[in-house]
């Protein structure tokens, strides 16, 4: 039973690693992004309201992203642990976890903080706009989606310090490395791979 949040600014690799550590783990990685995105593929009433303020570097309303994650997190797959990638992201969306989290009794294990410096984050983004198309990764955005970072996430790793839940790890270096740091940080916590 392992619940855990990954939280860095946009470019960190938090969606590379979220894939990798729930495979390690054993625990489904749930990206509000990559739901938003799928949605936004499918043509969803979500995903046409997602998308207007994806395409802005904006942050979908807590409202609808408190929905959607009530929902993803109730599924079956998530009843024994989770990984959640990019969420949350507002002081708002903290509460509501708490709150999910306090019903069912449950905690969380860890938050993993992912850092790089902004010079990196911006020219991997610039990469995978190159690489993949993303309809938010143009330059404009991309520093827009920095400082709504900045201002409306970052402030959350001083509340989950606060909890003495941050385990911060250094986001530069090969995928590899990355994911080893994490991995072997986790296991000094306990928190540990299961047994194949
Ligand atoms: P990501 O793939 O995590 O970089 O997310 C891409 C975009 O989806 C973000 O720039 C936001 O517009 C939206 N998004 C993803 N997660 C959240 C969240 N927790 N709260 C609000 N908007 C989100």
């Amino acid at each position: 039973m392992t619940r855990l949040l990954l939280i860095g600014p946009p470019g960190a690799g938090k969606g590379t690693q979220a894939l990798r550590l729930s495979e390690r783990l054993g625990v489904p990685a749930i990206s509000t992004g990559d739901i938003f995105r799928e949605n936004v593929n499918s043509g969803t009433e979500l995903g046409v309201l997602a998308k207007s303020f994806m395409d802005r570097g904006e942050y979908v309303p807590d409202e609808v992203t408190n929905d959607l994650v009530r929902d993803r997190l109730a599924a079956a797959d998530a009843g024994t642990g989770f990984l959640l990638d990019g969420y949350p992201r507002t002081t708002e969306q903290v509460r509501t976890l708490d709150r999910f989290l306090e019903r069912q009794g449950h905690a969380l294990d860890a938050v993993v903080q992912l850092t790089a410096d902004q010079d990196e984050t911006v020219s991997r983004l610039l990469k995978r706009a190159r690489d993949q198309g993303r309809s938010d990764d143009t330059e404009d955005v991309i520093r827009h989606r920095l400082e709504v970072y900045a201002a409306q996430t970052a402030p959350l790793i001083d509340v989950y310090a606060a909890r003495g839940l941050v385990i911060s790890i250094d986001g530069l270096g090969s995928m590899d490395d990355v994911t080893e740091r994490i991995v072997g940080a986790l296991a000094e916590r306990g928190i540990s791979q299961p047994v194949a």
